[in-house]
């Protein structure tokens, strides 16, 4: 492939070539790649949402069933404007592999509306997920395919999918993932990617000898991912010099006081202005000078006009595809390592792995238990990868897919052809 078609590879694109340098690496060929390639599955729903001036407005959403050789699917949903099937398959095919890696019981499958959550109310964000819920209702089911949140999406919109379904269905709690704590929820679950982040840092800095004491971070975005990324680094004395949302970043370079923060934006729903800080942008963010890089907002952030002028050492990708095609070859040819996506992130589902387990076995467990068995995951996650990177001799990336895609290859040929 030219370098001139490559910088159009979409979302979906770049996932499916990475699965193509993983297979020619360990010579897997033929009809099983593209069967592990292609989605098995794709929805689109129509939501025609009654607002609340007496307007009608038609929304439109999707869930796209990437593979499922390895168990039900599963996977978030993303409310935001830019939300289109694309994306939707290119999400739920990192599903596919994140589930494989961390070795879990579930293929990959993706959600989304193409909203503006910022100018709905919360009346009309209830309404919207119950006809979302109900659009997708006949694909869906605790051992079919169970969502969860994603970009937007929090505990409560969970509680609203969770009560339609349970409508039609009967109490199946086990039907989607992300729930609060009081309702069938998981302890844990809230921080789980953002510990999950922090699991695979810690071991990334000890294979590349980076001390995670002195290291300086900066994290874009501060929702779910991002914030917990941060809360938890912190408490394990890390530096976090740079934040930002989707108003914009904050700077310190002796380090920001974490806990204020979460306070302040508790208040003010951002954190810009942030007392003893200096304000910059989400593109100065992803440049500025720091060891340590964690994107935590959306994917395509790093592209190929700012690869170049990234001064982190290393990136760990906390967001989904944060970095385009070009720019990861452009950061590996400056020795920039990144822990990618499929595992640096994979902390969320495995926890909402847990929640469904205590779901159907209507137990609970305490958050140290959940905790610690994270914990076992991700390191042995990480350990397979390093294992692969280093017989391969590949990026971080392709020694995750390589991961992934045996995995998913050899479930998928065990279950035969029928
Ligand atoms: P979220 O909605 O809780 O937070 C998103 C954050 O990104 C917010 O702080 C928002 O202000 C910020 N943001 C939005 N647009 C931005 C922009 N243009 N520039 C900078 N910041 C911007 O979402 P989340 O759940 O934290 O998800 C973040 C990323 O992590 C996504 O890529 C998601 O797919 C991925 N992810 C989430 C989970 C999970 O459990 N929630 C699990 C795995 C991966």
């Amino acid at each position: 492939m030219s370098s001139a078609s490559r910088k159009d590879f979409s979302p979906f694109e770049i996932a499916m070539h990475n699965v193509d340098i993983a297979a020619r690496t360990i010579k897997l060929n033929g009809d099983i790649v593209t069967l592990i390639k292609n989605p098995d599955r794709e929805l689109k729903v129509e939501l025609p949402l009654m607002r609340e001036d007496g307007t009608l407005q038609v929304f439109t959403g999707y869930r796209v069933q990437h593979n499922n050789a390895r168990g039900p699917f599963k996977g978030g949903i993303r409310y935001h404007h830019e939300v289109d099937l694309d994306e939707v398959r290119a999400l739920a095919a990192l599903m596919t592999w994140k589930t494989a890696i961390v070795s879990i019981p579930f293929g990959g499958a993706k959600g989304g509306i193409t909203c503006d959550p910022r100018k709905l109310s919360q009346k009309e964000l209830e309404q919207l997920t119950r006809l979302f819920t109900t659009g997708i209702d006949p694909i869906i089911g605790p051992n079919v395919d169970i969502p969860a949140p994603d970009v937007n999406t929090n505990a409560q919109v969970m509680a609203w999918f969770a009560d339609e379904y349970s409508r039609r269905h009967g109490f199946s709690p086990a039907c989607v993932t992300g729930k609060p704590v009081d309702l069938f929820g998981s302890y844990g679950r809230e921080e789980a990617t953002g510990r999950g982040v922090v699991m695979t840092y810690r071991e990334a800095a000890k294979a590349f000898g980076i001390d995670m004491k002195a290291a300086s971070v900066a994290v874009q975005g501060f929702g779910n991912v991002g914030s917990n990324t941060a809360k938890i680094l912190s408490h394990m004395g890390g530096k976090i010099v740079a934040v930002s949302d989707v108003e914009g970043g904050i700077y310190n370079k002796k380090g920001l006081g974490v806990a204020e923060l979460l306070n302040y934006v508790k208040k003010t729903k951002a954190v810009k202005d942030f007392p003893g800080s200096e304000p910059l942008t989400n593109e100065e963010l992803l440049e500025c000078s720091c060891d340590v890089l964690i994107p935590a907002a959306l994917g395509g952030q790093v592209t190929k006009s700012n690869a170049p002028r990234i001064r982190a050492k290393l990136i760990v990708e906390g967001a989904n595809e944060p970095l385009t095609y070009e720019a990861d070859e452009i950061l590996e040819a400056k020795g920039i390592h990144v822990v990618p996506d499929i595992l640096a992130n994979a902390g969320g589902v495995t926890v909402s792995y847990f929640e469904w387990a205590q779901n159907l076995q209507q137990f609970r467990w305490q958050e140290d238990r959940v905790n610690a068995e994270l914990e076992t995951i991700m390191v042995r996650a990480f350990d397979q990868v390093w294992k692969k990177t280093q017989e391969y001799k590949v990026p971080m990336r392709i020694g995750a897919y390589i991961v992934a895609v045996e995995r998913v290859s050899k479930a998928t040929a065990l279950r035969g052809h029928h």
